[in-house]
């Protein structure tokens, strides 16, 4: 959409062809419905991608500002929130989307919808789109921001890899990212519905590989929210690594509990009590139970040793990692076309003249916080621009 926009400008006629019966039909459940569109700590250094400096480039060509600004051209304006992530200011995505189709209608764009490119082909006339509809369309310059393969029923579903690779481009392995993550649950079952703040430190045989803070939730299966949904791209690209993740819920209040222990250390009140002073309700007893400790057990019947004992576990509670769940439930695909095979300046391709490559087709995956959002806007961006 917002490539379509940018090109538009330059007076060229252009056609934006979707599958769906609508625009932006991804982006209306982005945020869970409230669009988390861009981050205003945006840094090419958190995203995964092959190349730091060539993600600072396209950033620098059109980043967080320059979002913000098109956005309220278009007649979207945003806030963000203490942590930095961007909403739009009528905290629905559905504003979002039809300020883009409103502005795509004003540009005269032409809108060619519930219509699939099934193949595309390239000969000395330009590329040739061989349509669900029966068509053929031929033209001179082609934007190929067709996603990846996450959350299928949405419209993205990886169909045009084959004819990215037909043309010349190579792709990694298409794998879930920002998805829940399954795991061994049986000695953690108690907390399932247990939502809390936690550092997730995911291990391979004792290795740290990723570390990232933020919400989580057990479930009966495993993990989900944001802070493991950032690890998960960690775990699907090693499908036969034995890994670990553990949870640190006292990431920012360690100190304070040791503190208070110290103070209650010969008082009658239960060791329950002190951990309830940080942790949520239901997770104490399970952390004694683990230490081997009666649920009542009184700070003053265990020595410093027996208290470290607890403590340590909550500074690192373990899963047996066995995998993420599938593309229907991941947020964006890792892997895809190669960054090193498009251009950061204007995100054309380096050996298809006329082609230009964006969005969650390249092999990019941001953390939760609006960094997808912001990668897809910014590369459509500047290929419309260059278009
Ligand atoms: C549930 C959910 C919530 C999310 N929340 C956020 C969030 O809050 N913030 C954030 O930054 N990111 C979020 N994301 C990720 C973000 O939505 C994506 O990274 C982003 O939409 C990628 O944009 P894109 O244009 O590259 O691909 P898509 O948004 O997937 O768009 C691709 C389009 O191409 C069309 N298409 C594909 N193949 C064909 C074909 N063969 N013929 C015709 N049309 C085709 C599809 O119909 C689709 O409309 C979320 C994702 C999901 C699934």
């Amino acid at each position: 959409m917002i490539a379509a926009l940018f090109a538009a400008k330059s007076g060229k006629k252009v056609r934006l062809i979707d599958g769906n019966e609508q625009v932006g039909r991804k982006l209306l459940v982005t945020g869970s419905g409230r669009a988390n569109l861009t981050n205003q700590r945006m840094e090419a250094s958190r995203y995964s991608c092959a190349d730091v400096i060539w993600m600072e480039t396209l950033l620098k060509r059109f980043g967080h500002a320059e979002l913000i600004a098109f956005l309220r051209e278009i007649g979207v304006l945003t806030f963000s929130t203490s942590d930095g992530w961007c909403y739009p200011v009528s905290e629905s995505a559905l504003t979002v989307v039809e300020a883009f189709a409103c502005a795509l209608r004003l540009a005269g764009v032409e809108m060619v919808l519930n219509t699939k490119v099934i193949t595309i082909s390239k000969s000395k006339e330009g590329f040739h789109l061989d349509l669900s509809t029966g068509a053929t369309i031929t033209a001179n310059q082609l934007i190929v921001a067709a996603g990846g393969k996450a959350y299928p029923t949405l419209g993205s579903r990886g169909e045009l890899f084959a004819s990215l690779k037909k043309l010349g481009h190579s792709i990694t392995p298409l794998v879930p990212a920002l998805a829940p993550v399954t795991c061994e649950m049986n000695p953690w079952k108690a907390l399932s519905g247990l939502r809390f703040d936690a550092r997730a430190s995911l291990y391979e045989n004792n290795n740290l590989l990723a570390e990232t803070t933020g919400n989580l939730i057990l479930t009966q299966w495993g993990l989900n929210g944001p802070a493991v949904m950032d690890l998960s791209h960690h775990i699907s690209t090693r499908p036969n690594a034995k890994l670990e993740l553990r949870l640190n819920p006292l990431f920012n209040s360690e100190a304070e509990l040791r503190d208070l222990i110290a103070r209650k250390r010969s008082a009658d009140t239960p060791l329950r009590i002190l951990l309830g002073s940080v942790l949520p309700p239901k997770l104490s007893p399970v952390l004694i139970a683990r230490a081997g400790y009666p649920l009542e057990v009184l700070i003053n019947e265990l020595n410093d040793e027996q208290t470290e004992k607890v403590i340590k576990i909550a500074l690192a509670m373990p899963f047996k990692v066995t995998g993420v769940r599938g593309f229907e439930y991941c947020q964006v695909t890792a892997g895809g076309v190669p960054i090193r095979e498009v251009d950061p300046m204007n995100m054309r391709s380096r050996s298809v003249p006329g082609l230009a490559l964006v969005g969650e087709t390249l092999d990019v995956v941001g953390p939760c916080g609006g960094y997808n959002l912001q990668f897809a806007f910014s590369s459509g961006a500047l290929a419309g621009m260059d278009a």
